[in-house]
């Protein structure tokens, strides 16, 4: 818990999770100790030592928080602290944070001693250390290693050591007794495993928002964690941190010195609307950003609206401004092209003005096309994969005034791409193409040197580097795009002049004008204020007494494409998400960055909270004034305890409404070719929970009248059940031989059928080991093949 104790002093426990190289596994293990830490009701504030974007999407599903990036190169050792107690206090006290560092322990920035290494932040923070050891390809040796890493720099204390990937029992005890030897406690001893390490891509690991699986793959990881190391004695490490001195970094206060420091044109502060907002990429394509560059551009008074270019037509409503940071654009280029609706908004708007940021991905999105796949074309540039990885922190320049910086203006940012850009080139001319791209010194790698009207946005290292340009003739650019991932935090003019420009868009009547007729926009339509509540008269007092609400959305089953559009907006607007295991995970990368992922689950193995407890929850973060979305399975009200969830909020006087789901007892038997209703076999279907069996004196179903219905019957929760079922179905007059159906895990890639007849489907279904979720669907339709496959 981060506690102020004496003046300033602020309690803080915590490690850096180091290795002597990369490869031995940190990111898989510091992702496991904050699940497991998680599960054991503690709050983890995730951190990441170093500029990587990756492993903090993994750090957010673990820990079911924004993973902070600590890089000292990027924002100075003075911010460290003050951003670590931020992730900290964000948005609740944390427990305990886990930093994971970043390659060798020792290994930072090139020629500079280590700087920004994983030692450094250490040291900084006066964290202990938790050395992870792939002992793979040695055994006695790793003592060396280990003994070497805790003694090379006196300011760093290595207090433990999880063995990695042991081969046997005895090659462990080795690898301990050499460990131990040297006086370092061997916490934990993990087994080769290759299905819970994290698979990489082109450029490292894939981020955790493009893995639907993930949540599965961390879930086993906590299982894993939970088993093998001693959670205690990590915990207890973590504990033995001091005090830590200073303030949490403070977005608001940052940007107010931004503003004092009098770089900022005087007077722009109250231009156009109040909250102008800024539109922000996000969704699958666009998954890389630092938390802080949002935080920031919220306190300097902008809406931050986070829009998904693979999905929506349009930009949000009143846009004055646009942020497109990085992610793999390449690999969603199809996708990205066939939105043409909203490409042509964004040209559109680009042109007329719009202060657009781009970093990296965003600059491949605003050229004329990638790898030949038609982008927006707001820039005169092509941009195509090369073999050469692109990667380093470079000393940035501005070379002249642009949207975020002034000329001569130094900073440092991070680069890390293999795609390069070129100019466009028009059938008739012969400038320079991509065929010379992969030339390994090819000086201009953003290929903008001589494009009519394109300056650069940086000189890097002296090399010049993106595009800064004034489409609409404004005599200043509102464009700036580069490859050059900048930290915000580090430097918040850059946040702080952009905020100037959206306002003075706002203000200057070019705005965004909307989507072009007839296009449906999603993100248009405001949704969530247009939805019944449980009275709109309480729902204001409600916000006027500072309560949130809960909305209660219903999602997949199994297939996170099947939420509704108000569900999905719902989702990216809220402030929590409470969710259990039936519900589309994957769903949970669209909550926007800061919102705490909290996981009810019910079903044994990993958490088990009541249903008193789920309530408890969605009240306690209403009342905090949040907005929380309840993400359930199928329809909150089919079988589900939304309803439950409704009154006790509403008893408590929190607002609360409802946005229907696909529930499973159609969208499964249909992904699986049974149509519920057919008009010469069926005019209806008729829907039961088998939860508790015939002749059970809780249940309230009357069976026998069922086995006569002649509708299709769909059984949810039924599969301990089956066989009561079915044989009271059938002794009470149901053919034997109707035709039946188990479908386990519907709508998802692990999806299996079971076919049958009312007579003998409950005996192959266990044959088959079904085990919940399943549906089961007896009737004539049953027998229908539709080959959905085929
Ligand atoms: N509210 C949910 C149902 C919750 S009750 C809805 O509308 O779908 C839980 C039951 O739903 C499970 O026991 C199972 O019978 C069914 N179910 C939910 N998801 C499923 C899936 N992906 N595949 C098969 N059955 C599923």
């Amino acid at each position: 818990m981060v506690m102020s104790t004496s003046a300033g002093a602020r309690r803080l426990p915590r490690l850096v999770v180091a290795a002597p190289a990369s490869g031995h596994g940190k990111t898989t293990i510091a992702c496991g100790l904050m699940a497991a830490m998680r599960r054991r009701g503690l709050a983890v504030a995730p951190a990441k030592v170093g500029p990587d974007y990756i492993d903090p999407g993994y750090h957010w599903l673990a820990a079911g928080r924004v993973g902070r990036n600590l890089d000292p190169v990027l924002v100075g050792e003075d911010r460290i602290v003050p951003l670590l107690l931020h992730g900290a206090a964000t948005p609740q006290p944390a427990d305990v944070s886990v930093i994971e560092g970043v390659m060798g322990l020792f290994d930072g920035r090139l020629a500079s001693d280590g700087f920004g290494s994983s030692a450094h932040v250490a040291t900084l923070t006066a964290s202990p250390v938790l050395l992870v050891v792939d002992v793979r390809h040695a055994s006695r040796t790793f003592g060396a290693v280990v003994h070497g890493l805790a003694t090379y720099d006196p300011g760093v204390r290595v207090g433990g050591v999880l063995l990695n990937r042991v081969g046997s029992v005895r090659h462990a005890q080795e690898v301990r007794r050499a460990v131990e030897g040297v006086g370092l406690p061997v916490l934990g001893v993990l087994p080769r495993d290759e299905a819970i390490s994290a698979p990489s891509r082109h450029l490292g690991l894939v981020p955790a928002a493009e893995r639907a699986e993930s949540a599965a793959v961390l879930d086993a990881l906590a299982d894993r964690i939970a088993a093998d190391v001693d959670l205690d004695a990590v915990l207890a490490l973590a504990r033995t941190a001091p005090d830590l001195m200073g303030e949490p970094w403070d977005a608001a206060r940052e940007m107010s010195h931004a503003r004092e420091a009098g770089i900022e044109r005087a007077g722009s502060g109250d231009a156009g609307s109040s909250r102008p907002v800024i539109a922000m990429a996000g969704g699958r394509a666009f998954t890389f950003r630092y938390a802080e560059t949002e935080e920031l551009l919220r306190a300097g008074g902008c809406e931050v609206v986070t829009f998904d270019p693979l999905t929506d037509a349009a930009l949000p409503p009143g846009t004055a401004g646009l942020y497109v940071g990085g992610g793999f654009p390449q690999v969603h280029a199809a996708d990205l092209t066939a939105n043409a609706p909203l490409r042509e908004h964004i040209r559109d708007a680009v042109a007329s003005g719009l202060p657009t940021v781009a970093e990296c991905a965003g600059l491949l999105y605003l050229c004329d096309s990638v790898d030949g796949a038609p982008m927006l074309g707001a820039l005169p540039l092509t941009a195509a994969m090369t073999s050469k990885l692109t990667l380093g922190y470079r000393q940035a320049i501005a070379p002249a005034d642009t949207l975020l910086a002034r000329a001569g203006e130094r900073l440092v940012g991070h680069e890390f791409h293999r795609t390069t850009t070129a100019p466009l080139v028009r059938p008739e001319d012969n400038s320079p193409t991509h065929e010379d791209a992969d030339v390994p010194d090819a000086s201009d790698v953003s290929g903008v040197a001589d494009v009519p009207g394109v300056a650069s946005a940086w000189l890097l290292d002296g090399r010049a580097e993106g595009a800064s340009v004034d489409p609409a003739g404004l005599g200043h650019p509102t464009v700036h795009a580069s490859y050059l991932h900048t930290h915000w935090a580090g430097r918040p003019q850059l946040a702080s002049r952009f905020v100037d420009a959206v306002r003075d868009y706002a203000g200057s009547g070019r705005a965004v004008p909307d989507a072009p007729r007839g296009v449906p926009s999603t993100s248009a339509r405001p949704v969530p204020d247009q939805l019944p509540t449980t009275s709109a008269a309480a729902a204001a007092d409600a916000s006027a007494r500072g309560v949130g609400e809960v909305i209660l959305v219903g999602g997949g089953p199994g297939d996170p494409g099947l939420l509704t559009v108000a569900g999905l907006e719902a989702i990216r607007a809220a402030d929590a998400v409470v969710y259990d295991r039936l519900a589309p995970l994957a769903s949970l990368a669209e909550a926007p960055a800061g919102a705490e992922l909290i996981e009810v689950g019910k079903i044994p193995r990993g958490a088990f909270t009541s249903q008193e407890r789920i309530h408890e929850i969605l009240i306690e973060q209403a009342l905090a004034g949040r907005r929380v979305v309840r993400l359930k399975g199928g329809d909150p009200f089919v079988f589900g305890r939304g309803g439950e969830e409704w009154q006790a909020c509403a008893a408590a006087g929190v607002p609360v409404r409802v946005i229907p789901g696909v529930t499973s007892c159609v969208a499964v038997p249909e992904l699986a070719g049974v149509p519920v209703t057919h008009r010469h076999l069926t005019q209806g279907f008729t829907v039961v929970s088998g939860h508790v069996p015939p002749g059970d004196p809780r249940s309230s179903l009357d069976w026998d009248a069922l086995a006569r219905t002649h509708t299709t019957l769909v059984i949810l929760m039924g599969v301990k059940n089956l066989p009561k079922i079915t044989a009271r179905l059938v002794g009470a007059g149901l053919d034997p031989a109707s035709p039946a159906v188990v479908l386990e895990d519907g709508c998802s890639t692990a999806a299996r059928v079971v076919r049958g007849s009312a007579a003998d489907i409950a005996a192959l279904a266990a044959d088959a080991g079904v085990r919940p979720p399943a549906i089961t669907v007896i009737g004539q339709v049953a027998g229908l093949d539709l080959d959905v496959d085929g």
